[in-house]
This record gives structure tokens, C-alpha cells and sequence, in this order.
């Protein structure tokens, strides 16, 4: 093998998006691979917290994003009943200062196109859903279902919660679903000037059992969007998401605080999400096949760091390629999980048991972290 491999990664979600351009800029043959035929702006939002925004820093699109998103100057808890308030985790100036970085509220799907800008387009390819890997030869040959064949040095399974790459390495088994599901929409913020109420940049609303998390995805403030966890004993449906309505978020969120209510009633579009789990994976590597973000530790979207880990890793897997040197990939792939695995199996039973800044709470083990400065540990040896 070259001194840089070829690289292959498997998905462009936000994980393989990172990944793909931090290997492109540190000069790895690298060539993403994504099913879908296309990607559309579909109605999310998403956190990027500081730890999130240093990688962008390196990605090199850290100021476009922060001319994109919404700036909170706090986090705020309430009573989704009484509106009391539980906590108030400053972010604004103080986040810029104390954790190298803003924190920031964006449009996901503007996210992902800013992201998927950055990679070499040339190298590229959508349309190209992997069926079936083989790792047992010098390089590893995949399959696609358009029928076409490719190879690569090493292969990134960025490929999500359903990863076919996690399934060639541990066999087949369904995520488990947590018994909640997320209700996403977004409301023009146009709408909600009839409303006397205040519409805060960053909150969310709970009470015992579900809550609504609410921030504006643009920086002008134009859309403001909701997303919840509301519990749902089973889900059946068989797709990845299904329509909900205003009059099914009436009675989930019956009683809640007339703020909330005027959200619902502004509701055009809303959508249902199952939100699906897995226990931390015994395995993230094997021989020329690695695994990173949904695709090794979905967990429930409870602390917004969801895409945050995954981010992490990509930019945690170059690091960890460049100091131990591509040649050796089975012992750069080794440091790369000892790195990632307690931080990001933390952070999924923190957002399972969904604690998170519920009441005041130090967030800076999330938020000041940096991946390519973090101390590297050792990994033991066997
Ligand atoms: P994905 O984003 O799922 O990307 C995987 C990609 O691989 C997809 O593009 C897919 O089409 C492609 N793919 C799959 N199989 C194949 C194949 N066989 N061949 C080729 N391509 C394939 N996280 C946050 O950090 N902040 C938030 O505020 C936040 N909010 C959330 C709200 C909800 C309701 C949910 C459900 C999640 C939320 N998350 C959030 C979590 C976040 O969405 C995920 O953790 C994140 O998308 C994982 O990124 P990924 O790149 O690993 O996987």
C-alpha cells in the first residue's frame, strides 16, 4: 500500500460528509459513495454545538455557518405546563469563550449541502447503494446495486442506523426502537407575530414523560422549527418516517403551555419519526473496515449530539490516520475506537435516559471537545 490509501466511504450523511472532506484535504484518494439518488431539503433542524464547530473550523466552513445559523444565548428548560424555568445553560459569548466556539442552531438541510460542497464532486456518486463488501483479498471489493463493482484500500462504513457495512461485520440485527418517537415541523416565524408571547431562540419544554425541543434554523429568524419525544409503544409502519398532524400534537401535548399551543395551531406540515437505539457495538473494526457515526452508536436525538458524534469520529479517524500512518491501518483503526468509544457510548446513555441540561449542569465535557487536540490514550494492548 501507498503511503495514502484509497479510501472508500460509504454514505454522505453529515458523518461521511466530514469524513470524506477531512481525508480529501489530507490528501487520501478518497471516493464517496451514497444511495440515495438525490438529496432534498427536508424539514429539520440541528444543533451544532462548539465541539461540533471546531471540526467545521477545519472543514473550513465554520464562518459560513455562523452566518447561516441562529446564535442562542442560552439554553432554556421549562416546565412545558407551568413555563417555570429549569435551567439556563449560557452559550453565546460565554460559549465562544469558554469552549473555543459558537454554538449554533441551523436548517439541516443546508447544513448537508453546505457540507457535501466541500467534497471533490468529481468523486462523488449518488445513486450507488452497497449490497455487499469483500474484505478478504488486498483490497476490498464492493458491490453495489446498480450491479457495478469497485475497490478500495479501506472502506469507512458511514452508512447510518440500518449500516450494511455494521451488518458485514456483527450480522443482521434490526436497531431496537426506544418507544418514542420525534415530531418535527417547521413554522414560519411570520405566523406567530399574531401571537403576544415570546418566542425564545433555543428551548425546550418538558414535563414527565415527552417534551418539545424549539429553535429557529436560520440566522434571520425565519423559520422556527420543533422537534419532540413523545412515547409511542410500537412502531409498525415500515418507513423511516411518517406523517403526523396538528390534531395528533393537540392531544400528545394537551395541557402544555399556551406557547407550545400557539406552535401547534401555526403547524402546516409536521412529521413522525421512530427513534431507534443499539447497545454499544462490541466491534467498530475489522481488518480493512471501519465504522463510524449511526452506522456504530445511533442513539436517541435527546442531547442533539447525534450528528455531533458522528462528526467527531470522521474528524477523530484522520487524526488517528495521520499519527500512526495509513500503512498500519489495523493499529490507526484501534486508537481510533480506544478515542471514541467511552465519549460516544456516554453520550448515548445520556441522550437515552434524556437528562440533558434539564436542570443547570456544566456542559463543557460535550462542548469543549475538541477532536484533533483531545490527549490521544493508548489503546491496551491484548
Ligand atoms: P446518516 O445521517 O443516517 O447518514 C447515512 C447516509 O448513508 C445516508 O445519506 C444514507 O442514505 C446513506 N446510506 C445508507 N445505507 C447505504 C448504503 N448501503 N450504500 C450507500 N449509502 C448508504 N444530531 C445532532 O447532532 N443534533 C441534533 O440536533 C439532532 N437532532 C435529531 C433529531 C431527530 C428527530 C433525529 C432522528 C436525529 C437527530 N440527530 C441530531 C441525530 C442525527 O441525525 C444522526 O445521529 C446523524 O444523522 C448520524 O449521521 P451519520 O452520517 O452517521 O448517518
Amino acid at each position: 500500500m501507498n503511503n495514502k490509501p484509497t479510501i472508500a466511504v460509504i454514505g454522505a450523511g453529515l458523518g461521511g460528509a466530514a469524513a470524506g472532506a477531512l481525508l480529501q484535504q489530507a490528501g487520501y484518494p478518497t471516493k464517496v459513495y451514497e444511495q440515495a439518488p438525490v438529496f432534498s431539503r427536508l424539514g429539520a433542524g440541528i444543533h451544532l454545538g462548539p465541539n461540533v464547530m471546531k471540526v467545521m473550523r477545519r472543514i473550513g466552513i465554520e464562518e459560513q455557518l455562523n452566518s447561516m445559523g441562529s446564535h442562542p444565548d442560552y439554553w432554556f428548560s421549562r416546565n412545558g405546563m407551568t413555563g417555570e424555568y429549569q435551567s439556563r445553560i449560557p452559550l453565546g459569548k460565554f460559549a465562544r469563550e469558554n469552549y473555543g466556539a459558537a454554538y449554533i442552531t441551523v436548517h439541516r438541510g443546508d447544513l448537508h449541502e453546505l457540507m457535501v460542497s466541500t467534497l471533490d464532486q468529481d468523486k462523488l456518486y449518488f445513486d450507488k447503494r452497497l449490497v455487499d463488501v469483500d474484505d478478504s483479498g488486498d483490497k476490498v471489493v464492493m458491490t453495489f446495486a446498480d450491479g457495478s463493482i469497485e475497490e478500495a484500500d479501506l472502506v469507512i462504513g458511514a452508512d447510518g442506523v440500518n449500516s450494511r457495512l455494521r451488518e458485514k461485520l456483527l450480522g443482521p440485527e434490526a436497531p431496537i426502537y426506544s418507544g418514542w418517537v420525534a415530531h418535527r415541523a417547521i413554522i414560519s416565524a411570520e405566523k406567530l407575530k399574531a401571537y403576544d408571547l415570546d418566542f425564545e431562540a433555543c428551548v425546550k419544554w418538558w414535563s414527565e414523560d415527552r417534551h418539545m425541543m424549539v429553535y429557529f434554523v436560520t440566522g434571520d429568524e425565519k423559520e422556527y422549527y420543533y422537534v419532540t419525544g413523545v412515547p409511542e409503544p410500537d412502531w409498525n409502519h415500515g418507513t423511516s418516517f411518517v406523517g403526523s398532524s396538528r390534531e395528533e400534537m393537540r392531544q400528545a401535548f394537551e395541557g402544555y403551555h399556551p406557547t407550545v399551543q400557539a406552535l401547534i395551531d401555526c403547524t402546516e406540515s409536521v412529521t413522525k419519526w421512530p427513534l431507534l437505539e443499539r447497545n454499544p457495538l462490541p466491534l467498530w473494526h475489522e481488518n480493512r473496515l471501519v465504522l463510524l457515526g449511526d452506522a456504530c452508536h445511533p442513539m436517541k436525538p435527546h442531547m442533539a449530539q447525534g450528528a455531533a458524534m458522528a462528526i467527531e469520529d470522521a474528524a477523530m479517524l484522520v487524526r488517528c490516520l495521520e499519527e500512526v500512518g495509513a500503512a498500519d491501518y489495523q493499529n490507526a483503526f484501534e486508537l481510533y475506537r480506544t478515542n471514541r468509544f467511552e465519549r460516544a457510548s456516554r453520550v448515548q446513555q445520556v441522550s437515552h435516559d434524556n437528562t440533558w441540561l434539564r436542570e443547570d449542569e456544566d456542559p463543557a465535557w460535550v462542548f469543549a471537545y475538541d477532536p484533533f487536540e483531545v490527549p490521544l490514550k493508548q489503546p491496551t494492548r491484548q
